[in-house]
């Protein structure tokens, strides 16, 4: 089978997705592409997560044409193509349908730095898209338009969410930090009788990033 490696990635992210939460039923999608060929491995259509085998993978070209599989891509496809055309660093697309994230993409144009976990690893606003026209090309101009060449999450307008990394656990990682930044964030306003809750100083972020980046952790070894 064509790309099995990557088909059996597409199936275990979806699983985990589904256990985390932040996808349900058939909602959201998922794909990853392989550097030496640059095909595509994505999920298929309107198959829920827990049925979905890698012979069920459809494998798609840069432009969205089926070059291997039985099943019909995601209708999301265009949007997972125009965002990997548009950022050849793209390894790794997790979209999905997280219940915050999505509330405040019905009432801000995007997510202000509530966490400080988040602005490490997502950078300081999370955008929202204008209304993009889900299972069409607009949809992915929609990502286009506020993506830059750092966007690591987007969040997409009465719709959901979508994260881009070099791999599903950096991109499920960044999925999962977005919707808890997006939880604290709604819970806040709540509990702030709707005003804005105290953020985290944007000036301070890119040092604070720098300094996270250099010396969070154990020692690199060598
Ligand atoms: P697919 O099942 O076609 O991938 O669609 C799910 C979805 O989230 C549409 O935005
Ligand atoms: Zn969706």
């Amino acid at each position: 089978m064509l790309l099995e490696g990557l088909r059996e990635q597409v199936v275990e992210v979806g699983l985990q997705a589904l256990a985390r939460g932040i996808v349900h039923g058939t909602a959201g999608n998922m794909s990853i592409r392989d550097p030496e060929s640059g095909l595509i491995a994505i999920s298929p259509s309107g198959i829920p997560y827990p049925t979905v085998t890698a012979a069920d993978i459809v494998i798609v070209n840069d432009r969205g044409e089926i070059v291997n599989g039985n099943r019909k891509p995601s209708s999301e496809t265009p949007l997972h193509t125009m965002t990997m055309r548009a950022r050849s660093d793209i390894r790794a697309i997790v979209h999905t349908h997280s219940h915050y994230s999505t509330v405040v993409s019905c009432i801000r144009p995007y997510l202000p730095p509530i966490l400080t976990e988040t602005c490490l690893v997502a950078g300081a606003r999370v955008p929202v898209t204008r209304y993009g026209l889900t299972g069409t090309p607009d949809f992915g101009e929609s990502v286009l338009e506020v993506l830059t060449p750092d966007t690591k999450a987007v969040i997409l307008k009465n719709h959901g969410l979508i994260c881009f990394a070099d791999s599903f656990d950096a991109a499920l990682g960044i999925a999962e930090i977005v919707e808890e930044s997006a939880r604290v964030y709604i819970n806040a306003l709540a509990a702030n009788g709707g005003q804005e809750p105290d953020l985290v100083p944007e000036a301070l972020i890119p040092e604070m990033t720098e300094r996270f980046l250099a010396s969070y952790g154990q020692p690199k070894t060598t």
